[in-house]
């Protein structure tokens, strides 16, 4: 392990522009489950019934009351991975992180540039008017009964600001993910699966474009195979190592 941690480092360190890609693994540490992973939320609840646009508007009231039980909301806080990565970021060594994540906790842990792919649970709007509202307002009303919850202007039915199955993807982030991906010499993967498209081809673009990709992940992933380096194990244990020793050595 310890000469992976010198590899990744290494390759930080020599590169001009490292992005990183992280998906729901690096935020378990932070009590939110991921989908895919040994505790992963699709063990219990079959994807297309949950997290799907029509599974959502055939029962806003369910998604809302599963989307409490997930915790995924505003009071999870940045765990040791996140702190690293905004790190890495501050001392320059880091260009962009392009999320799959969408609890906030990258931006919370001190990232300033931060592309989110699947949208966001800090903001729910309301499918009648659009109007917007923090997404705390929103799981108040939920926790207080009123389900589904609706716009305090039109009465619509609130829709939490997430891409679900079935939904584009906002396409401002999905194009500047690309152009980063064709942008960069080195992309390190962090906490993904990398089986959802199209932040799954997002590697393959940067190889394509002469980078090389490092991935951290408990399991084995889709794409080990493309990596440079290949590191199995928990993210807030490893990336620290890997960032004190990016800090130790001068480039
Ligand atoms: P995924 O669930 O498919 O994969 C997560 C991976 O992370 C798994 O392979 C797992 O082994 C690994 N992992 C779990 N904990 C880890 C840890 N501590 N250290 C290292 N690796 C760890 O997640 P994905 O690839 O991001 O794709 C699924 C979708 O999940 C995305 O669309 C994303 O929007 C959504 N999602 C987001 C959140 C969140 O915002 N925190 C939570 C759940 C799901």
């Amino acid at each position: 392990m310890q000469d992976k941690i010198l590899e990744v480092a290494s390759l930080i360190r020599q590169s001009n522009y490292a992005v990183a890609l992280t998906g729901a693994g690096i935020s378990t540490e932070s009590g939110i489950p991921d989908f895919r992973g040994p505790d992963g939320l699709w063990k219990k609840y079959d994807p297309f019934k949950v997290a799907s646009i029509e599974a959502f508007m055939a029962d806003p009231a369910g998604y809302w009351k599963r989307a409490l039980e997930r915790k995924l909301s505003t009071d999870a806080e940045p765990n040791k991975g996140h702190r690293a990565l905004a790190e890495l970021e501050k001392i320059g060594r880091l260009k962009v992180v392009i999320t799959q994540n969408v609890d906030g906790l990258h931006q919370k842990a001190g990232c300033k540039d931060v592309i989110e792919l699947h949208g966001t649970v800090r903001t729910a709007h309301c499918l009648e008017c659009g109007k917007r509202y923090p997404r705390e307002e929103v799981v108040g009303w939920v926790e207080k009964g009123e389900l589904p919850p609706r716009c305090k202007e039109c009465g619509g039915i609130m829709k939490s600001d997430t891409v679900l199955f079935g939904e584009s993807l906002p396409t401002d982030a999905i194009s500047s993910a690309m152009e980063e991906a064709r942008k960069c010499d080195v992309m390190f993967v962090l906490g993904s699966s990398l089986v959802v498209y199209p932040a799954a081809s997002l590697p393959d673009i940067a190889i394509q474009n002469g980078a090389k990709i490092a991935i951290l992940n408990m399991e084995a992933t889709e794409k080990d195979w493309i990596a440079e380096v290949v590191l199995h194990g928990k993210i807030g244990e490893i990336l620290p190592k890997i960032v004190e020793e990016v800090k130790r050595k001068p480039r």
